[in-house]
């Protein structure tokens, strides 16, 4: 008999308890104010009959909720491991089983062995998965196993709810939950007395993002050299668990080309792959279109560094180009507005981010700039080319066009001050907040406050108007890449001989060719 000798109602949770996790407040970076007040529980838990005898209550449950891979199952094990105490953690889909009884008996089952090693911590990772909002009496379905799931798991839902009630406070028990949509919980759950304290784990800031590269390089043999601050910086929106994967990737990369620790260059090796993907063989765009895409690419790159250099812009810099077409688009590296050069599989242009206060109030002269930045391909080819422009600039131009109509309409940064067309319904409201994709793909909502969908009309006067600003933000930068005519030409004869190049391999070439350079002095 297949079933014989096994119990169901055993928790797997069994299997991953020792004495102490290990983990210590120490590992975890980017989320100092939850681990403030978790500090609490660990002093708690060290000595619960002290706690008790003062009358001092801890909490009866703990929801930790952010998007996923921020260290929300780290920060529950270092609790344990601060305290030195055992460590149960099961998932939240591993309560939910079809046969009939089983994700209750276990919930019960682990709550009991929980409460036998107390002091101790009880982890419920996922608890979404357990505790969805309840359908009433389930809905009838034709679908016997969909009624029969649902109704399991609302048996599981109620097993963990009487534990919670019953869960003395004075047990010597902490539960912590995790969650990355809070939404969908059973309302029942959050009620008070249930979870009654629930801590943010928000993404890391650029600080965060450092910390904890710093935490993950210290476990690897990374060159003295490595300066992980400009990642930090350059990675905005990376997750603690992505910025862990990057350094295993780095080091992967250094241990298949034999170096003794990991390099810069591997670790922007390991930021391609695991941006834009690994390098495609096979793909020939021919000589003409390698010029093309070079000529874009430096155009517009250019362009940002002669902003920068001759008119204080505060626009993003150049960090590297690549006309090596990839494979993969794994993700985007979210700097604003540039999105798309970034997405293009058959050139990289990677932008070096600015800090993120420069991001918080943009002014009118820097979106400006950042107009002309987006313009660069198109004049750079217009510089060279004359009037035989080509297609390989439109992903630029779109976003020209989209960023010139945002600048006169919903920023109305241009006279006159009058906003034509409809209110977007979001002004009425005090701000909008909607869903969006996280890094690994799931819905998460709240963290971010998003572009809300642009609604204006689109009448003659608006695009009248962005015509004449893009007409002019347009002549502004064919006249200042003519300028540098020589250095737009030896970045571009650079960059179609190493296939690669850098930003400061640009900023070399703007000081040896300054301004009105003959071309016959180039090199
Ligand atoms: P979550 O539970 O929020 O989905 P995890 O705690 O499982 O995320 O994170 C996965 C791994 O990513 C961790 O084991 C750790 O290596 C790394 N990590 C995530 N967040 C952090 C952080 N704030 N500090 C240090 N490392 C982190």
């Amino acid at each position: 008999d297949l079933w014989q000798g096994i119990d169901f109602s055993r928790s797997k949770a069994e299997a991953r308890v020792d004495g102490s996790t290990g983990v210590k407040f120490g590992d975890v970076a980017g989320i100092d104010e939850a681990v403030e007040e978790l500090q609490e529980l660990v002093r708690y838990l060290k000595n619960p009959e002290l706690f008790d005898k003062m009358g001092i209550k801890p909490p009866h449950g703990v929801l930790l909720e952010g998007p996923p891979g921020c260290g929300k199952t780290l920060v529950a094990k270092a609790i344990a491991g601060e305290a030195g105490v055992p460590f149960y953690q099961m998932a939240g889909s591993e309560f939910v089983e079809v046969l009939v009884g089983v994700g209750s008996a276990r919930v019960r089952d682990l709550f009991k062995r929980a409460k036998v090693n107390k002091p101790s911590v009880v982890f419920i990772d996922e608890i979404d998965a357990l505790a969805t909002k309840r359908q009433g009496i389930f809905k009838e379905s034709k679908d016997h196993l969909y009624n029969a799931a649902t109704q399991e798991r609302e048996t599981t839902l109620n097993q963990l709810l009487i534990e919670l009630d019953g869960f003395d406070t004075g047990k010597g028990v902490i539960f912590l939950a995790a969650t990355n949509r809070k939404d969908l919980l059973d309302p029942a759950l959050l009620r008070p007395g249930r979870f009654d304290r629930k801590i943010r784990i928000r993404p890391p800031g650029a600080k965060g993002r450092h910390d904890i590269l710093k935490i993950h390089a210290s476990k690897v043999k990374m060159s003295e050299s490595v300066d992980l601050s400009s990642y930090a910086q350059n990675l905005p929106g990376w997750s603690g668990a992505r910025l862990a994967q990057l350094v295993q990737e780095a080091a992967l990369v250094a241990v298949r080309k034999r170096h003794n620790s990991i390099l810069q260059s591997d670790l922007d090796d390991a930021v391609d792959r695991l941006t834009v993907g690994p390098k495609r063989v096979g793909i020939d765009l021919g000589y003409q279109g390698q010029c093309r895409r070079a000529t874009t690419e430096v155009g517009v790159a250019l362009t940002s560094h002669l902003l920068r250099r001759y008119e204080h812009a505060i626009v993003e810099f150049c960090d590297r180009i690549s006309i090596v077409p990839r494979a993969l688009l794994f993700e985007v590296l979210p700097v604003p507005y540039l999105i798309p050069s970034a997405t293009r599989t058959l050139s990289q242009l990677v932008f070096h981010r600015l800090d993120d206060e420069s991001y918080m109030f943009e002014r009118r002269p820097q979106l400006l700039h950042r107009l002309q930045v987006l313009l660069g391909g198109r004049a750079a080819e217009e510089v060279i080319y004359g009037r035989d422009t080509s297609k390989a600039s439109v992903d630029y131009l779109a976003d020209a066009s989209w960023l010139a109509r945002k600048i006169l309409t919903i920023w109305n940064l241009e006279n006159p001050m009058v906003i034509h067309g409809e209110p977007p319904p979001w002004k009425k409201s005090v701000k909008f907040v909607g869903p969006r994709l996280d890094f690994e793909g799931s819905l998460y909502d709240d963290y971010n406050l998003i572009e809300p969908p642009l609604n204006f009309k689109m009448d003659d006067q608006v695009a009248q108007r962005t015509e004449e600003l893009i007409g002019d933000m347009y002549r502004k930068t064919v006249s200042l890449l003519k300028r540098h005519h020589a250095a737009l030409l030896k970045t571009i004869k650079v960059l179609l001989d190493q296939e690669e190049i850098s930003g400061e391999e640009i900023e070399f070439i703007l000081n040896k060719y300054p301004p009105q350079t003959p071309l016959y002095l180039l090199e």
